[in-house]
């Protein structure tokens, strides 16, 4: 043999040898991808259908369990779990030699197999569907963290300031949360030489929570900073004051439609707790009544 001859036979077996090497590979891929999805398929048919032969009603393991196409293989069938169903060894073995059972019940049962399987897809999909809300409302926190390292350059929430923005975002919308980071830094961030001082930056954090809520309140009720500005003008002149109580008595009066600038004054001109009171819920008993005896004209007797 000469050189030629030599590397000319030598390159044949090695062709030969990684041609096998190829089909053996891929032997084992296919061989692999069809043991585990039969594995998986015949582990949902058989729960789906309670490893009960769906023949004649034998389970598991009194019987050794098949599954059976209900569309034959040989007639295009599937291997998809609508077309599997679970089948004892002797119903799947006597099924062959006879012919298909009455197409109606088996229809009837493809049907039935549909709806179970569109409502497992369902609960799928609903699962997801939380999930993706959870990943969102944690995409929204990160977003604010992001909005108010922004606004404090040089700081960032730790744990407890993410925990305290994500219950925050559950109770406020986003634009109400990024509003109050913004008042936050502008009303309290104090300026040393290396930007916002740590204490102020503390402080503004704490008040995120609080001006959320006011900026709410203020919403729901157009006239609470009005009726704020009277309680603290009562809060400087009086030597007692239940803030609780004059919040509450202000805000009705001012549903029941007093007027704010009489209310302004009045407050400026009142000697004591109690007289200021006493005003007040006189006020609200006359026209309370008022509404009353409204309720009582619009009944007619007999
Ligand atoms: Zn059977």
């Amino acid at each position: 043999m000469n050189e030629w001859g030599y590397y000319a036979a030598n390159f044949a077996a090695f062709r030969l040898l990684y041609e096998i090497h190829i089909n053996f590979v891929s032997l084992k891929v296919s061989m692999a991808k069809r043991k585990g999805l039969s594995i998986k398929i015949r582990f949902e048919v058989f729960k789906r259908d309670s490893f009960t032969c769906q023949y004649c009603g034998q389970k598991a393991p009194d019987v050794l369990l098949e599954l059976d196409h209900i569309d034959p293989v040989s007639k295009g069938g599937a291997n998809d779990i609508l077309n599997l169903i679970t089948s004892c060894k002797g119903c799947n073995r006597g099924k062959s030699n006879r012919t298909l059972a009455d197409s109606a019940v088996l229809d009837k049962r493809r049907q039935q197999l549909e709806e179970l399987q569109e409502r497992k897809e369902q609960i799928e999909m609903m699962f997801e569907w939380q999930k993706g809300l959870l990943d969102l409302n944690d995409e929204v926190v990160s977003k604010l963290a992001n909005f108010w390292s922004e606004q404090v350059p040089g700081y960032h929430l730790n744990e407890n300031g993410i925990k305290g923005l994500k219950k925050l975002n559950k109770r406020f919308e986003v634009d109400e949360i990024m509003a109050a980071i913004k008042i936050a830094a502008e009303h309290y961030l104090e300026y040393g030489q290396d930007g916002p001082t740590k204490e102020s930056v503390e402080c503004a954090w704490r008040r995120v929570g609080g001006i959320c809520n006011t900026r709410r309140q203020e919403k729901n009720n157009p006239h609470i900073k009005r009726i704020y500005y009277i309680r603290g003008i009562l809060r400087n002149r009086l030597s007692y004051l239940n803030e609780t109580l004059a919040l509450q008595l202000l805000s009705q009066a001012v549903a029941l439609n007093a007027d704010l600038d009489s209310l302004e004054n009045h407050a400026k001109s009142v000697r004591n707790w109690t007289q200021w009171r006493q005003a007040l819920e006189n006020y609200i008993n006359e026209h309370e009544n008022v509404d009353d005896e409204e309720e009582e004209h619009g009944v007619d007797k007999g």
